[in-house]
């Protein structure tokens, strides 16, 4: 297979073009033109043989739209297909503010949620830097925009995937993806959010970027949250938090703790007294979500009304949490649901 453009930092592109002879001004027209989402085919503005030089060391369109579902509120949702078959979604929400598009990083996840599906399958492979790019590039020349006028605003690491758990491309994603001559996302405008894998956190901690870190919580309580989540067998809330924490000191960066409401799981009074008790004097906030129900998996979401009893405990308690408006929900919103339909479609039955 040959390699993907798209996974080439400016400097990386400034070696190439030197490489390959040409002048260096060119490295910053490839750079350009790969962030404003065209494919090398498209970027007339090269000469023909270095085009065709390209074409040889790299594939043309590694991430391609095959499929868009627009909901009633304005979401968007996509499904991508890769090089070597495999699917991948992401979802770009509208808000007054601009949009934030999510993003996925890996095919599949190892990590298997109790309540997710993207994780019914297990991991497939990791996406590289490029093709997690490539999907911000896709959209965003989608929606009409260029680099001087974004229509893609934010980012969140909340697709098909546990980031950290693709420490190595993900953290080569951020980097790119916020390169001035690109389409320069900045780091304040993207989130990544994670199981809780405690040493990446730490590590990225340390790489010292200004990005937002959201944590999936859930469960409150160590043995609860082995229920709905196999990762927290290996880290503790405990852990989690003192991970949280060392965010925040390099950073200075308040965090994010994911909620999602599984009706008598964790809607409980007992959960909101705990989630008090640990978070009442850190620097965070705690989204609330209604768990976006996934028939294979079988688990119920919590009432409106009582997700809306539930918010009024944390407030109560002090602590600063929303509760999440359901966005695209008629469009399979949740994470791996409209890649499983496009699968189970096309493929048969992969889930039985
Ligand atoms: N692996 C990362 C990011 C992907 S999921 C993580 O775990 O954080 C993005 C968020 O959606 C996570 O908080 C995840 O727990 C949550 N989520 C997954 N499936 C869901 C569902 N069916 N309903 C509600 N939230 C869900």
């Amino acid at each position: 297979m040959k390699k993907i453009l798209q996974d080439l930092s400016f400097k990386e592109t400034e070696e190439l073009v030197s490489a390959y002879g040409e002048k260096p001004y060119r490295a910053k027209q490839i750079f350009r033109a790969m962030h404003s989402g065209a494919e090398i085919s498209e970027m007339t503005e090269l000469s023909k043989s270095l085009r065709a030089r390209l074409l040889e060391e790299f594939e043309d369109a590694p991430v391609k739209i095959l499929q868009t579902v627009r909901s009633k509120d304005g979401t968007e949702k996509y499904l991508f297909s890769l090089l070597d078959g495999n699917v991948i979604e992401g979802v770009l929400m509208k808000y007054s503010y601009g949009n934030t598009q999510c993003v996925s990083t890996q095919v599949g996840c190892r990590m298997n949620c109790a309540f997710c599906a993207s994780g019914l399958n297990g991991l497939v492979r990791n996406l590289s830097a490029g093709e997690i790019a490539a999907q911000i590039f896709r959209v965003n020349r989608e929606q009409g925009a260029s680099l001087e006028n974004r229509k893609v605003t934010n980012v969140v690491l909340m697709g098909s995937g546990e980031p950290l758990d693709n420490y190595d491309n993900v953290v080569k994603f951020l980097r790119n993806i916020n390169a001035e001559n690109g389409i320069n996302i900045s780091h304040r405008n993207i989130s990544l959010s994670t199981c809780g894998l405690v040493p990446e956190m730490k590590r990225l901690a340390a790489e010292g970027m200004q990005i937002n870190l959201s944590v999936s919580l859930h469960n409150p309580f160590d043995v609860e949250r082995r229920k709905i989540m196999p990762i927290a067998k290996k880290y503790t809330v405990s852990e989690i938090l003192g991970a949280c924490d060392f965010m925040f000191e390099k950073t200075g960066r308040r965090y994010i703790f994911e909620y999602s409401l599984i009706r008598g799981e964790n809607d409980t009074r007992a959960c909101a007294d705990e989630l008090i008790r640990l978070l009442s004097s850190r620097p965070c906030h705690v989204n609330l979500i209604r768990l976006n129900e996934v028939k294979e998996r079988g688990l119920k979401a919590t009432s409106d009304a009582s997700a809306y009893a539930f918010l009024e405990m944390l407030e109560k308690g002090g602590l600063s949490a929303t509760l999440r408006r359901r966005i695209g929900a008629d469009i399979d919103g949740a994470c791996g649901q409209l890649r499983n339909r496009y699968i189970n479609d096309n493929f048969g039955e992969v889930n039985g």
